[in-house]
């Protein structure tokens, strides 16, 4: 037994000296993992580096914070008052001040396809609390009445302090946005805690910082719409480094009701789930361009998925006139193509035995 313990206090004592004097450990290359439930998902972010740790557990108090603040079923948060207010101005964060401001930019970028006053009616299909039913066409008239995102009022107070006002029987939701929001800010997180690296998956929402730890971009898994519940059944994978990443579809959320599925992204023109030829959208951007492309990137794929394959080629090529690859779109059709525009050429690989056909357009 002595020996034994012996021999066991000769092997730590080797262990340990191998650990101090073994080959340095990069610490680009330390990382630290974890799991928020959050914004309505299941959201996974590993970060590298010296302050992984400590950068891990600032993206989830982070993440809580802006929940807090922006979501629609939290009796406190600043959306709740702002609904709640019969319009009447409300004061509120700078947070909720930019998003508001930033999703008026994008309603109208995208005619009205993406439209945060388009609660009501995401309400009445019972998205918000989960008690789905098909609304009556009259009550969706009378919902219709009050979608209007140019309504809203966002005010500066002069001394670094905003408000808000909705329209009278307005409400607004930030489901499609607060997401690419949230990537956003975990931008500027991973900045302030020097994060070399990182993966941040928030839902739908996906922020490729940086590289993987052997310099290889970082492989993003494009969900095949027609295996939804299958994990790692892909369309096809994104080689990305910088980027967000953020998908839209019909199959992530929906129930179905007499043999028709009813899903939850609603087009602001006839109240109804979105008739799209496309079930999927992921609109892929430089994360690195300027602060609030997350943001852009999520509202634009909601929207793309609404307006369907032709609009949303239209709105890409003509936002190319813009700076190069400003963003690029892999679009997957109901009659089973896979539409990638130029900029994503030598980074989308179909997946093999997928039965998709690959288009690459500019
Ligand atoms: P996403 O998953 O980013 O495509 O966003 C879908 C969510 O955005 C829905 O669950 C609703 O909360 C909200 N939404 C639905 N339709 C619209 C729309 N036309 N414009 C803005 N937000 C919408
Ligand atoms: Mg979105």
């Amino acid at each position: 037994m002595r020996r034994f313990i012996g021999f066991t206090l000769a092997l730590a004592l080797i262990l340990s000296l191998t650990a101090c004097f073994g080959p340095p450990v990069d610490p680009d290359t330390v990382q630290e993992s974890i799991q928020v439930i959050a914004m309505d998902t299941a959201m996974f972010i590993s970060t590298y580096g010296k302050r992984s740790t400590s950068a891990a557990y600032a993206s989830e108090d982070l993440i809580r914070d802006l929940e807090s603040k922006l979501s629609r079923t939290e009796e406190e948060s600043e959306v709740s008052r702002l609904n709640a207010a019969g319009g009447q101005p409300v004061e509120v964060g700078p947070e909720l001040a930019a998003l508001l401001t930033a999703a008026e930019k994008y309603r109208a970028d995208t005619h009205g396809a993406f439209d945060i006053t388009v609660a009501p009616v995401v309400s009445a299909w019972g998205f918000t609390a989960g008690a789905f039913r098909v609304p009556a066409q009259e009550e969706l008239e009378a919902l219709l009445e009050k979608v209007d995102g140019s309504a809203v009022q966002v005010t500066e107070d002069g001394a670094g302090g905003y408000s808000a006002a909705l329209a009278p029987g307005q409400s607004v939701d930030l489901g499609g946005i607060a997401k690419g929001y949230a990537a956003d800010r975990l931008v500027d997180l991973f900045r302030e805690y020097q994060v070399p690296r990182a993966m941040a998956q928030l839902g739908g929402n996906v922020l490729a910082w940086g590289d993987r730890p052997d310099g290889t971009p970082w492989r993003v898994g494009v969900q095949d719409p027609a295996r939804p519940d299958e994990q790692n059944a892909f369309a096809g994978i994104l080689n990305l480094k910088n980027a967000f990443a953020v998908t839209s579809g019909g199959y992530q959320r929906y129930f179905e009701e007499g043999g028709k599925r009813y899903h939850h992204i609603i087009d602001p023109a006839t109240g109804y789930p979105a008739d799209s030829d496309l079930t999927s959208v992921t609109v892929v951007a430089d994360c690195t361009y300027d602060d609030c492309m997350g943001a852009l990137c999520d509202a634009f794929s909601t929207a793309f998925f609404i307006m369907g394959e032709k609009e949303a080629l239209d709105g890409w090529r003509e936002w190319q006139e813009g700076p190069p690859s400003f963003f690029d779109l892999v679009l997957i059709t109901e009659d089973g193509r896979v539409v990638v525009t130029q900029g994503l050429a030598e980074s989308f690989t179909l997946e093999e035995g997928s039965g998709y056909t690959l288009e690459i357009v500019s």
